[in-house]
């Protein structure tokens, strides 16, 4: 009996895609996300309440088949959103819907949003949006894509592509459901029965019931009643409203719920565990791994094409075999949050040839820690580049100095030499590493094997104090020279 629960506990089960829907403003996210809701929403009874809690649910069948499935769209569109949750190592979104007017084409946002969605690893899918217009060109953008980078399935690559029209409710249907067979084909499964963590991607104050939190579900089940943890901060789940505002008494993964129960308002992307944890910033230790593979990642902003191209090209000269510089995005335009997020969640530097920065990004990039660095040419960033990326390589070794004391004195031991010590500076101790210093100059080096203060074995002589010491390797000491205790550190 036992044993059949355990088992029961470990098995993955199928789970909902979860869908961000990115592109350029005014090519109709926004309306594509009303559109998909308006039509599709779990409930057609309650269709009517269109509270925006940050996310919603949907239920298709699958095509050819009668099974219904559900789909979970992130309600709040665009790269922004998306990027800040990466930049907090809480990445939600299964599937990238990338929205393409047919009557514009490719824009710098929907190319922003190519980037961002390569950067994440994540499948997309095209919507041709606007149709209907009859200025649209939809084999115009598509060759447009395909120039961007976009390997279509039209043009033997496996980006699906679904004609719409947002406006009037057309190829919705189609659009649903390429997204549950690229799900299909991705296999999302969860565990339903194991520890909880889930993400938050909205909260609010609420004047009535005061803060309040979308909580999108990843793995396990939250329930009424459940002890959660943001970071070390605990929690009791009052009560939960899914996205139709209906109270619910449990949550399963890639299910969006408004929770209610936290102290204060916590800020999107914070995850919320079933287990109290310390640790933050787990993602981020492994992108300072990455780092040791001596890639450099950039994001580019310039002030024309033309200079983002010839910032991009000229990199490609920079004389580094061991070396590499990759570009996770470059763009045209002032330094955007976005770049700031991206740059977080992919450790990467941020550069600007001719750009300004608005003093929010400058002030965001401070508080996530990213690097921002404006040029006026192109040399200079190489140069900083060569010199950065040679560093880089060069392990860098810097020493602490822990104490210092002079010789004053020595004695014959009876299996070594030993240097009668006066500390005059920090502490020595025993074990640590010592070099010993004649007229300025290291002239050897050993450990500290053995140290006593008249006849009793003590481990730490501080500043003011004598001591005996002898060495784990034969070293050929005088009096005056100076032992310095020191430690490595990278
Ligand atoms: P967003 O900035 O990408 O979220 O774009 P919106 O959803 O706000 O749409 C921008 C404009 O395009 C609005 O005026 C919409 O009414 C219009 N729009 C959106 N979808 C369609 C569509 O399928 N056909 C037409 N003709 N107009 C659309």
């Amino acid at each position: 009996m036992v044993k059949k629960e355990k088992s029961a506990s470990i098995k993955l089960l199928p789970r909902p895609p979860v869908v961000t829907v990115m592109g350029h403003i005014d090519h109709g996210k926004t309306s594509l996300l009303d559109s998909i809701r308006q039509t599709n929403v779990v409930d057609q009874e309650f269709g009517g309440i269109t509270q925006h809690i940050g996310a919603y649910q949907v239920e298709v069948a699958l095509p050819g088949t009668p099974e219904k499935r559900k789909i979970t769209f992130i309600d709040t569109p665009g790269h922004e959103a998306f990027t800040k949750m990466r930049a907090r190592g809480a990445s939600v979104t299964d599937i990238v819907v990338l929205v393409v007017a047919a009557d514009d084409g490719v824009m710098p946002q929907t190319k922003e949003a190519i980037e961002h969605t390569r950067a994440a690893n994540v499948p997309m899918i095209v919507a041709i949006n606007k149709i209907d217009l009859k200025t649209a060109r939809p084999k115009t953008v598509r060759e447009q894509l395909v120039k961007a980078g976009v390997l279509l399935e039209d043009f033997g690559g496996d980006v699906p592509v679904v004609e719409v029209s947002a406006k009037e409710q057309k190829g919705i249907k189609d659009l649903l459901e390429m997204i549950l067979l690229v799900a299909e084909m991705i296999d999302l499964k969860a565990n339903f029965h194991g520890s909880f963590k889930g993400v938050v991607i909205e909260s609010r104050l609420d004047v009535q019931k005061g803060p309040l939190a979308t909580v999108l579900v990843k793995e396990g089940m939250l329930r009424t009643g459940d002890e959660v943890y943001v970071g070390a901060q605990k929690l009791k789940v009052k009560a939960m409203f899914d996205d139709q505002q209906r109270r619910v008494s449990k949550a399963t993964p890639s299910t969006p719920v408004e929770v209610l129960g936290f102290s204060s308002v916590p800020p999107t992307g914070s995850v919320i565990t079933g287990k109290k944890t310390t640790k933050v910033g787990k993602p981020l230790v492994k992108k300072r791994r990455a780092i040791k593979t001596r890639t450099v990642n950039l994001i580019i902003r310039a002030d024309t094409e033309g200079t983002k191209e010839a910032v991009i090209d000229s990199l490609k000269n920079i004389p580094l075999k061991e070396a590499k510089v990759e570009v996770l995005l470059a763009g045209t335009g002032d330094v955007s949050k976005s770049d700031i997020f991206l740059a977080k969640a992919s450790k990467a530097i941020v550069v600007g040839f001719n750009v300004g920065v608005l003093p929010t990004v400058v002030k965001l990039a401070e508080t996530e820690g990213v690097e921002i660095k404006l040029y006026k040419l192109i040399y200079e960033l190489l140069e900083d580049l060569e010199k950065g990326l040679k560093e880089m390589l060069t392990p860098k070794v810097t020493e602490e100095l822990v104490g210092r004391g002079e010789i004053i004195a020595q004695f014959r031991g009876t299996e070594a030499r030993i240097a009668g010590v006066k500390v005059t500076f920090g502490s020595l101790k025993l074990g640590e590493a010592v070099r010993l210093v004649r007229n300025g100059k290291v002239v050897g080096k050993a450990k500290i094997a053995t140290m006593r203060h008249l006849k009793e074995d003590i481990k730490v002589a501080k500043k003011g104090q004598e001591c005996g010491l002898t060495f784990d390797l034969p070293l050929d000491f005088k009096i005056k020279d100076v032992v310095e205790c020191y430690r490595t550190g990278k």
